[in-house]
């Protein structure tokens, strides 16, 4: 890409106003739908004239390729083409279905000049998504794959990317940060790009600015104004999290980080760079476990690029080293109740729902994300069990320098696990990625004797479902102190036994819950996604409030991951189905009459205005009921309660949850007394 040419007017200006700027480098969200046919991409000069109060926006676009027979594009449906010349000559495109084509008349390297102009769409917010662009008064999205610039999905790109926005406003966008120029007339900024990669994302907004220099890197947050007071507390959390991971993986790839706040309720990690809801900005768990989050996909997803062809390795990998690993910071105990978390959510995921985790792309509902995130996190903790903490993070240093700035396939990270490992790991990699399901385990027989040596315990521990292999940590309680164990489970059978100088008093199996498997009934209390994420349950509306009955339908679709079948109480009673429930408080009583359920569990000493809480019928279906005093109360429940689909029981008052939590639970039956006679 050649500099020099590139917007004459701006160079006296540039040369007063020019501040210098340190380099950026950025690129890409998570569902990448480039297919990268071959090298040979394009480079893109690209200048911007964007309004976001109006959404207008002019782009200007040169186009060199090389070595083709054609130049084939898609072009977002609120852009016109005002004119478009391949080297200078004025040429007309022909359209073929969705996509443009310009025939070149040989394969050395031509210009093909577009001249853009359209309105960005205004943002609905109700539907308005990560994936389309959008504009309004607090901001512009233009992500990289909306073809917000002539697009060949088949070709990564290099890009210089200039854009000008009124003076009150500033524009950020993937891409080194090169240019920055405030006059009393406009903000301008220019990003490039060297090494290929997807296409450029724009943001722009009234932001506030606020820059950071630290270990080398420049730090910004571009906030909306009553975002402010965050700025510092971000930009700090952001710098300890960007020096742990390259610490731990390798150096940072780019030279800056940014956060920016959005408009729209997302939570997009970008290639230096995040984009989150405004809303969400000031909530503790997004400068903690989110931002985390965000930032480890500068490693995972965007500094090494997901080969989507063979599954997406990366939100599993940046769940365990982000989410899972402030969760072991605070101790084992947090950290095994987040593994146990995932496995109740795997087991309120319906087997036809189910799927191997090499078939997880990206994240498209609840279900794939118990998945491609909680599942793959937890195979990561299976592996780093499996080889040790040192070779597991030998592996992924490895990783890291082999495949930076490229893509890479779930094959690229066996490899380097077993380079670091200095064994074959095919048979985990083949069992924990192309399978559906999970282990489980039950306990049969057992015996305990005295012995010359003391005792000699014998149990059985039986795996229902075959062909896994793995490690199975053993408590043994003995009257001299516990014993701790780890034994090779591979047969359908496997007899143990331990010798202990003390009298054994109980035997756990998995007692912190480091195996992936499909838990019991009696280990899992029921919790509101094992109704939600039921594509087979019902949902009944038991109010003669017709307000409250269109809140109701309302409510249910934001709940339900699924389409809710809205049926009466009758067409249930004698079937196993999963029950959405939601009734008005003065029908309660007799709704749960029919249901033979009691009014409600025990619960904390709270009179909610509104509660949902789960329980099981006599069958073992899961039942989830929703509760409120009337149609207002019941509306404050749309936006909080979808969040707490991992809790047995939330109560709220005036839309406020003020208690959560899962029903206690009994020991489960990988839990035995050695005490009691058989
Ligand atoms: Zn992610």
């Amino acid at each position: 890409m050649s500099r020099s040419s590139c917007w004459p007017n701006f160079r006296k200006a540039l040369n007063k106003f020019l501040i210098p700027v340190v380099a950026v480098a950025l690129c890409f969200v998570h569902s990448s739908v480039f297919a990268q046919a071959s090298t040979a991409y394009a480079e893109h000069d690209i200048e911007v004239s964007l309004k976001p109060a109006s959404g207008e926006i002019e782009i200007i676009d040169k186009v060199r390729v090389e070595g083709r027979k054609n130049y084939s594009f898609r072009l977002a449906p609120w852009l016109g083409i005002e004119s478009v010349s391949l080297d200078d000559q004025q040429l007309n495109v022909v359209r073929q279905g969705d996509k443009y084509v310009v025939a070149l008349p040989d394969a050395r390297p031509h210009v093909i000049g577009f001249n853009l102009r359209g309105k960005v769409p205004a943002r609905n917010t109700q539907q308005s998504t990560a994936l389309r662009s959008s504009s309004g008064d607090d901001g512009v999205y233009l992500p990289g794959y909306d073809a917000w610039i002539p697009q060949d999905d088949a070709y990564l790109i290099r890009y210089r990317l200039m854009v000008k926005v009124p003076p009150e406003q500033r524009a950020v966008a993937t891409g080194e940060l090169v240019i920055e120029l405030i006059t009393d007339e406009q903000y301008l900024a220019t990003f490039e790009v060297k090494h290929p990669r997807e296409p450029p994302s724009l943001f722009a907004g009234p932001y506030q600015v606020k820059e950071r220099y630290r270990h080398g890197l420049r730090l910004r947050t571009y906030f909306h104004a009553e975002l402010a007071d965050l700025a510092d507390v971000y930009l700090d959390a952001a710098d300890g999290y960007i020096q742990r991971y390259q610490a731990s993986i390798g150096a940072y790839p780019y030279t800056e980080f940014h956060i920016i706040s959005a408009p729209l309720p997302v939570g997009l990690g970008f290639p230096g760079l995040t984009y989150v809801g405004r809303q969400v900005i000031p909530l503790p768990f997004m400068r903690t476990r989110s931002l985390a989050h965000e930032v480890l996909h500068n490693w995972w997803g965007n500094g090494i690029r997901v080969d989507y062809a063979s599954g997406n390795w990366a939100e599993g990998l940046t769940t365990y080293m982000a989410d899972y690993a402030l969760a072991q910071d605070k101790g084992a105990a947090e950290a095994r109740s987040m593994r146990v978390k995932w496995l109740r959510d795997y087991a309120a995921l319906p087997a036809q729902r189910d799927q191997p985790p090499r078939a997880f792309k990206s994240k498209q509902h609840q279900a794939s994300q118990v998945i491609g995130y909680n599942k793959l996190a937890f195979v990561f903790h299976m592996l780093a069990n499996e080889i040790g903490q040192p070779a597991f993070a030998d592996g992924l240093r490895r990783f890291w320098s082999q495949h930076v700035h490229a893509e890479a396939a779930w094959e690229d990270l066996q490899a380097a696990f077993e380079q670091a490992a200095g064994r074959d790991l095919d048979w985990f990699f083949r069992q924990w990625l192309e399978r559906s399901g999970a282990p489980r385990l039950s306990l049969g027989a057992h015996s305990v004797e005295q012995v010359a040596a003391g005792y000699l315990t014998r149990i059985e521990i039986i795996q229902s479902v075959t062909g896994y292999r793995f490690k199975l940590p053993v408590l043994l309680a003995t009257d001299d102190g516990d014993q701790r164990y780890e034994i090779n489970i591979s047969d359908a059978l496997t007899r143990v036994k331990f010798i202990t100088p003390a009298k054994p008093r109980y035997i756990h199996i998995d007692p912190d819950s480091d195996v992936f498997r499909h838990l019991q009934q009696d280990e899992t209390p029921p919790i509101l996604r094992d109704v939600t994420l039921n594509s087979a349950a019902i949902t009944v509306i038991a109010s003669a409030d017709a307000e409250f009955v269109e809140v109701a339908r309302n409510l249910a679709a934001r709940l339900m991951d699924v389409e809710p079948r809205f049926e009466n109480l009758s067409a249930l009673q004698y079937s196993d189905q999963a029950l959405l429930l939601i009734v008005s408080s003065s029908n309660l009583a007799q709704q749960l009459g029919q249901l033979r359920l009691e009014q409600l569990p025990e619960l904390p000493d709270v009179s909610p205005s509104a509660a949902a809480w789960t329980a099981r019928r006599a069958i073992g279906a899961p039942v989830l009921v929703v509760m409120a005093e009337n149609a207002a109360e019941l509306r404050a429940l749309l936006r909080p309660l979808p969040h707490y689909g991992g809790q047995s029981y939330v109560l709220f008052t005036a839309g406020r949850a003020v208690s959560r939590g899962l029903w206690p639970l009994g020991r489960g039956s990988l839990y035995r007394d050695l005490q009691s006679p058989l």
